[in-house]
């Protein structure tokens, strides 16, 4: 029996593996990351359709699927994380409420059947959070030390990490930049406020703006120099602009970054952006902060699920010593499955 209490401190500089899976509302795609000291590189990956109509039985069977396939293929993976597309309880690893997954996801186990069916641990996390994790670690956010991020897709999520470590909070919302409000008298938002800069930059109302059926074709159509799609990309590079802005002068973060089909735009969305938080900005230089676009495209989902599980278990064990709160917390969100 393994005791990864008593594991001698030579084995840090061996190369461990771990595995992503992200769930999203169209496909599951998982990933196999190699951790080598603070070294970080993707071996594998691979995805299949949810299939989330079928309900929150049939997506689990599959999660669990996937998740063999890929141990079978990787058996020395020892950790595993998962991306989940909303709120979900860290504790027992339940979800909670999924925004575009049908059925009964609420209080849905979904850590634990994994972890039973693979033996090894499973940590869940927000895919925003997971998004901003492999960025950080493996992609547009290395080397900066106050960060945050902006997922742009069929939501708006968010994350912010400082001094190295994406921010979770007690349960796992920190950083839903997506959800802070820009005008008290806007549009309403899914999560049931109004004017949140996600009700402005949601795929679909940036599609709106821009008088285009999708995302992508409105940047086709803004770089072929439409001007209703330009007009568009300019209104709601403000509207994240502003919401940029809120975030700076709260964190002074040295870098931001945007992911998501629109950052495709580049200086089409960047330059409306950086001209708003020019104009709202005045606590600090905006020459020390960068305005970059994610590296690691679909992929960051699964590949930052399989970070979180490895730094996850790593914190487990470093709390195993008998003292302070992280140490019972982590015991029972590792042990939370087993004991039902
Ligand atoms: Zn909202």
């Amino acid at each position: 029996m393994k005791s990864l209490a008593t594991r001698p401190l030579a084995t840090r500089h061996l190369a461990t593996r771990h595995l992503g899976i992200d769930l999203g509302g169209t496909n599951l795609k998982w990933a196999i990351v190699e951790r080598s000291d603070e070294r970080w590189q993707t071996l594998d990956r691979g995805e299949q359709a949810t299939g989330a109509a079928d309900g929150p039985d049939a997506v689990v069977e599959r999660l669990i699927g996937m998740g063999r396939r890929a141990v079978a293929a990787w058996p020395d993976v020892s950790t595993a994380g998962i991306g989940v597309p909303g709120l979900y309880d860290p504790e027992h690893g339940t979800t909670r409420f999924l925004v575009n997954l049908p059925g009964a996801w609420a209080g849905r186990p979904v850590g634990p059947p994994v972890e039973a069916e693979l033996g090894i641990s499973v940590g869940l996390i927000n895919d925003a959070r997971a998004f901003g994790l492999a960025e950080l670690r493996l992609g547009a956010g290395r080397g900066a030390r106050t960060l945050i991020g902006l997922a742009l897709g069929t939501g708006v999520g968010g994350f912010v990490a400082v001094d190295g470590q994406v921010l979770l909070g007690h349960d796992g919302t920190a950083g839903e930049i997506g959800h802070q409000t820009i005008d008290p008298d806007g549009p309403p938002c899914g999560c049931g406020n109004h004017g949140c800069l996600e009700a402005f930059a949601r795929a679909d109302r940036i599609a709106a703006a821009c008088g285009t059926g999708s995302v992508e074709s409105a940047v086709v159509a803004a770089r072929g120099g439409d001007e209703t799609a330009l007009a568009g990309l300019e209104r709601i590079g403000t509207y994240l602009g502003i919401g940029i802005a809120n975030m700076i002068v709260v964190l002074s973060p040295d870098r931001v970054i945007l992911g998501g089909g629109i950052a495709a735009a580049g200086d089409l969305l960047l330059d409306p952006i950086r001209a708003e938080v020019g104009r709202r900005v005045r606590t600090t230089s905006l020459d020390r902060v960068e305005l970059v676009t994610a590296k690691l495209g679909t992929w960051a989902g699964a590949i930052g699920a399989a970070v979180h599980g490895a730094e996850r278990a790593r914190a487990t064990t470093t709390a195993m010593a008998p003292n302070g709160a992280n140490a019972a917390s982590a015991a029972t969100t590792a042990s939370g499955g087993a004991r039902r």
